[in-house]
């Protein structure tokens, strides 16, 4: 046997073939290991029990005894249940089983005195306790009542196989029996007495059978961290071998061009996060590394100018530099709004995406090739194979969460050594997150909005205020401004209650009819080229509203629009919100974002919608999404190793996981390739994660 750990899961005493088949089917358990790591939820107190009259649908698991009165079975098909009445003194309660009736029927005897254990939840008017743990108060085993008990994950099929909370709690007894002595530890010496750890083998054990809560805590602490701490080991490696691996160009001149742009065309004072980020940038270029770099600022902070200042940079030290957007016309807007800012100065700035005309694509191709081209701004045109540099030395990618890995990775062999790269996103991502998430590249943040924004306020609506809503739109197109109107829905479902799209857009050119307002509309169906001429009409002025699907939700510049209005706004995300709301409030003038939604909500419907109202910084809504959704949904957790944490939590665990960074850190300050004794046990964890990995590298 190469690896204990690795035994399939049906060689543990007690399992066999047939249970074994169910761990694997129900909970992807197939080994020890995954058994061993099927932590404990929660911990119940089994030294107390409950008077019947106590139990209140509001408390946590709980036993009682009570005498078994009455047993029934009721209802039909899906239906059918098994209720049972339990008295003692102090009252009465029911229980049903919905599952394994037969089983709970033939073993529930009228008469006798039962151990009840279970979660108390509301039925009809009173608390009862559905699928119960019972056992007869002769067979219950007092032994193993503790104040800490550990309750598991399960689910009915298991249970109907013996595996309850309570069937758990006895493999994984029997599994720290045998496996106790094999548990090796895996953090160095070092850390372990630094903060005074228990051992991982301990921690384990006290995680499943704690002595008491402070132990418990202990363990949790230790687990917490070491899950934590070996992913930040393993980002930082790799950053540090990139680094190492990846000369860059040395950008140290700061030239005539730089410094005319900064001293006579910046039209405003950059704000302090701004400069700040230059300075990274510049830092990063005299290293001598190649610069890998993720820009995080919020919508309107000001991405642009930073992206611009960097490639000025790049062109006065005689590189190429090209911009890549996700779309045709974010990569337009760029274009014209660089072309503005570069008016006078001697810089040959060209746009290339896929409708180029054949002529004006040749001469931009050509200008590239001989080096003419200084910034070329474009789409995926970019990444063709026929789109060639003279040298190129910075490549900037907005919204880089638009683009795959591997049309990134296409970009830096545009060049015999690898240009400096800075990829710019809008979408915050939670402070914790992007240290796992893009642990391995360097990241700069911009905080701080430009001074004099004028705030745009955000009102929770629902449809009884629908005509002064759309009074309150006339009156602003009066004012020549623009609005949007979104909806989450292209085509209709007669299932989901929404309000769609096209629904949407008849009844908005029933209250603004032709031809005093036009309307456009733009959706996901629609081909590109239509697409692109309705979202054309509305940048030139042409429609007064825009009514669309999220696919507007991307970087589009209207800063004459003033309203965002959102139908069924509780449909979408946090971070979706916060992106549509950014389509607003470019301008001078006041905007407004205004939340339609249904009158019932769920809880979380409430708290986005609310989180929406009250602030409109998109780190702290980026937080909150983490809280409400867990780390699983948000974008980009699906590679990163994020979702194989059995404890960690990165909502909750944010000190842990800086502790754990720094450490980290620390770590490989003084031995970058963990040559020590100490840390050989990290060595031996790198190299075992190596076989199964995709390539980080690779990814930025
Ligand atoms: P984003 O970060 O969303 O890409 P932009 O770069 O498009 O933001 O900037 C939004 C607007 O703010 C632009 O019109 C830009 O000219 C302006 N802007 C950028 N920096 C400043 C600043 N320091 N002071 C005032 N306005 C600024
Ligand atoms: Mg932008």
């Amino acid at each position: 046997m190469s690896n204990f750990f690795e035994t399939p899961i049906e060689f543990l005493k007690g399992i066999g073939p047939t249970k074994a088949d169910v761990l694997k089917k129900e909970l992807g358990i197939f080994t020890f290991q995954d058994l061993l790591f099927h932590y404990p939820f929660r911990y119940i107190d089994r030294t107390k029990y409950y008077q019947i009259k106590e139990v209140t649908s509001d408390l946590p698991f709980i036993q009682f005894v009570g005498k078994l009165t009455n047993k029934q079975v009721v209802g039909e098909r899906q239906g059918k249940r098994l209720i049972a009445q339990f008295e003692d003194a102090t009252g009465m309660i029911e229980c049903v089983w919905f599952q394994s009736l037969k089983w709970a029927d033939k073993s529930l005897i009228i008469g006798t005195s039962y151990v009840v254990f279970g979660k108390p939840t509301y039925f009809g008017a009173k608390a009862n306790i559905v699928h119960p743990e019972i056992e007869t108060v002769a067979n219950h085993d007092q032994t193993v009542a503790t104040a800490l008990q550990p309750v598991y994950n399960t689910t009915e099929k298991l249970k109907s196989f013996y595996l309850d909370s309570k069937g758990f709690l006895k493999i994984q007894k029997q599994l720290l029996s045998v496996a106790l002595k094999e548990i090796k530890e895996n953090l160095p010496e070092s850390i372990l007495s630094k903060y005074q750890m228990l051992s991982r083998a301990e921690a384990i054990a006290e995680i499943h059978f704690p002595t008491d809560a402070k132990k418990l805590q202990r363990a949790t602490a230790r687990l917490k961290f070491e899950e934590l701490f070996l992913i930040q080991i393993k980002l930082l490696k790799i950053n540090s071998n990139r680094k190492l691996k990846s000369r860059g160009f040395i950008l140290n001149k700061v030239g005539d061009l730089f410094n005319q742009f900064y001293k006579e065309k910046i039209p405003f004072e950059l704000t302090g996060a701004q400069k700040r980020v230059v300075k990274e940038i510049r830092a990063d270029t005299v290293s001598g590394m190649q610069m890998n770099r993720l820009l995080q600022g919020d919508v309107g902070s000001g991405k642009t100018m930073v992206a611009l200042l960097t490639m000025l940079l790049a062109i006065d030290n005689g590189f190429q530099t090209c911009l890549m957007a996700p779309t045709e016309i974010l990569a337009q807007q760029h274009f014209q709004s660089l072309k503005d800012l570069l008016s006078d100065l001697p810089v040959n700035i060209k746009v290339l995406t896929g409708s180029a005309k054949s002529k004006a694509r040749k001469e931009t191709l050509a200008e590239l090739i001989s080096g003419e081209c200084n910034i070329v701004v474009g789409t995926h045109a970019l990444i063709e194979e026929t789109v060639q540099f003279k040298n190129l030395g910075m490549v900037v990618i907005d919204e880089q969460h638009r683009f795959g890995v591997e049309q990134r990775a296409k970009l830096w062999r545009k060049n015999t050594q690898a240009p400096h790269v800075l990829v710019m996103t809008a979408t915050p991502i939670p402070r914790t997150l992007a240290m796992t998430l893009y642990g391995d590249l360097d990241v700069s943040v911009i905080d701080e909005l430009p001074a004099g924004r004028v705030p745009i306020e955000t009102v929770h609506q629902n449809e009884s205020q629908r005509l002064r809503l759309n009074a309150f739109i006339a009156k602003e197109i009066e004012k020549g401004r623009q609005v949007y109107v979104v909806y989450p829905l292209i085509k209709e479902s007669e299932k989901l209650d929404l309000l769609n799209l096209t629904e949407g857009y008849e009844s908005m050119i029933r209250a603004f009819p032709l031809p005093k307002y036009k309307v456009s509309v733009v959706h996901g169906q629609m081909k590109p080229a239509d697409k692109d001429f309705e979202m054309q009409r509305f940048v030139k002025g042409e429609t007064q509203i825009m009514v669309a699907t999220t696919v507007i939700e991307v970087g589009v510049n209207v800063p004459n629009a003033s309203i965002m209005v959102i139908e069924n706004a509780e449909r979408f995300g946090l971070s979706q919100l916060h992106q549509l709301r950014g389509r607003v409030g470019r301008g001078s003038e006041k905007s407004y974002c205004i939340l339609m939604s249904g009158n019932k909500l769920s809880n979380d419907g409430k708290t986005r919608l609310q989180t929406m109202v009250n602030t409109s910084n998109g780190f702290e809504i980026s937080e909150i999404d983490l809280q409400l959704r867990g780390p699983g949904d948000l974008q980009g957790t699906q590679q990163s190793g994020v979702l194989d944490l059995h404890i960690a939590d990165l909502a909750k665990d944010q000190r842990i996981l800086q502790e754990a960074r720094v450490a980290a850190q620390e770590i490989l300050a003084t031995d970058v390739n963990l040559t020590s004794a100490d840390n050989s046990r990290l060595r031996a964890y790198l190299s075992l994660q190596k076989s199964n990995q995709i390539n980080w590298e690779q990814i930025s």
